[in-house]
């Protein structure tokens, strides 16, 4: 066994709120924290902790728990910069852009895909992530979905079937015949290599009739349940995600009173993705301030994926949920963490307790503050 003592955090946040007396974030001033084997043994007070392996001292800097990033696209071929710079130039973001990734990727070998999926998971972790979720979808044939899916699990377990992300080309006049091989054929193949099945309802994608019947077969096959909804204007795909008891609603920037009503009775964690809003310059972005007061559990998530939002920095996110979406520097971050972690049903992460995941990040600052109010600045990073 091995044994260490992170001594002279200035803060730590726990997201425990039996410890500290700071609300949700349960913060601890001056503490320490020992790590066995990679998992938390002790949390206390600076210098108290009994001897260990290692001391590392952080000179007063905030640690909390790893970022979650509960929503990425990961696995790709191909950049689209130049669609970027055209929407820049005023050109409106379709669904449908989706198809130029789909054939760099059906293209890609796993070698070449592995490579770039790590070199991205990796920039990942040197800004403080500590678990990814990746989705297929940019496949949309079976080998290809396969592919993604066999290449994610190399890199996470936390891995989601997007088998409906759009219809592909060769579909086109045969959107029945498409659910019928993502329910059929395409499930069959995908789901050992995944834990959720996920669809994305919008105009120019999945109405909420499909996305209903490929989640019930999804569910069916023991995978839980996702939904892309409500990105690009108001839509059922929230009311779905609820009804169906869905572990998550994945970006909701176009909500009613009664979507939000729903969010919060239903459990189903609205997971935000401002980055994605950001890069297609969304006139607006998700209320999360509504959301947070409402009682929904609210995620945060960078949605990394080359069409509309290629950053792997959920400090990034946290700066634009607090700038955008109006939550505070303390709400971002439970939600980039704890939030984040709910969404993907794990107790193990996104918060710092005894018997907890050693996952930890620390932001070279005096407090979690700095993550949002120092915007773009490399603060945080693994410890
Ligand atoms: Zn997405």
């Amino acid at each position: 066994m091995t044994s260490v003592t992170y001594d002279n955090i200035g803060e730590l946040v726990t997201n425990d709120p039996t410890q500290g007396g700071e609300s949700f974030l349960g913060l601890l001033h001056d503490a320490a924290v020992v790590v066995e084997d990679g998992v938390i043994a002790w949390i206390g007070e600076a210098g108290g902790a009994s001897a260990t392996d290692e001391r590392v001292d952080l000179e007063g800097r905030c640690v909390l728990p790893s970022f979650v990033d509960s929503h990425t696209h990961l696995v790709f071929d191909g950049d689209r910069a130049e669609e970027f710079a055209a929407r820049m130039a005023g050109e409106p973001y379709a669904a449908g852009g989706i198809r130029t990734t789909v054939a760099a990727t059906r293209a890609a070998s796993v070698e070449a895909l592995l490579a770039s999926a790590t070199k991205r998971l990796e920039e990942a972790r040197r800004q403080g992530t500590g678990l990814v979720e990746i989705k297929s979808g940019y496949g949309l044939d079976v080998a290809t979905e396969v592919k993604m899916l066999q290449v994610a699990r190399q890199l996470t377990d936390e891995t989601t079937f997007l088998g409906a992300h759009v219809v592909p080309t060769e579909f086109a006049d045969d959107h029945r015949g498409y659910v019928d091989l993502v329910t059929g054929e395409m499930l069959d193949a995908c789901a050992p290599y995944a834990k959720w099945i996920d669809v994305f309802v919008e105009d120019g994608a999945f109405d909420a009739e499909a996305a209903r019947e490929i989640l019930l077969a999804g569910e069916a096959k023991g995978l839980g349940l996702r939904v892309h909804a409500n990105q690009l204007r108001p839509g059922p795909g929230v009311q779905l995600a609820c009804e169906l008891g869905a572990a998550s609603a994945d970006h909701c920037t176009h909500l009613s009173d009664a979507d939000i009503t729903a969010l919060a009775e239903a459990g189903t964690v609205a997971t935000l993705v401002p980055g994605a809003d950001f890069s297609t310059r969304s006139p607006v972005y998700p209320d999360g301030r509504r959301l947070w007061d409402a009682g929904a559990t609210v995620a945060l998530a960078t949605d990394c994926n080359p069409g509309t939002s290629y950053t792997t920095s959920m400090p990034f996110v946290i700066a634009l949920a607090v700038r955008e979406c109006h939550l505070t520097p303390g709400e971002a971050v439970w939600a980039a963490t704890a939030g984040a972690a709910r969404s993907l049903r794990r107790d193990d992460v996104g918060h710092l307790a005894v018997d907890a995941t050693a996952a930890l990040t620390v932001v070279d600052a005096p407090s979690h503050l700095h993550l949002a109010y120092r915007a773009a600045v490399p603060l945080a990073g693994p410890l």
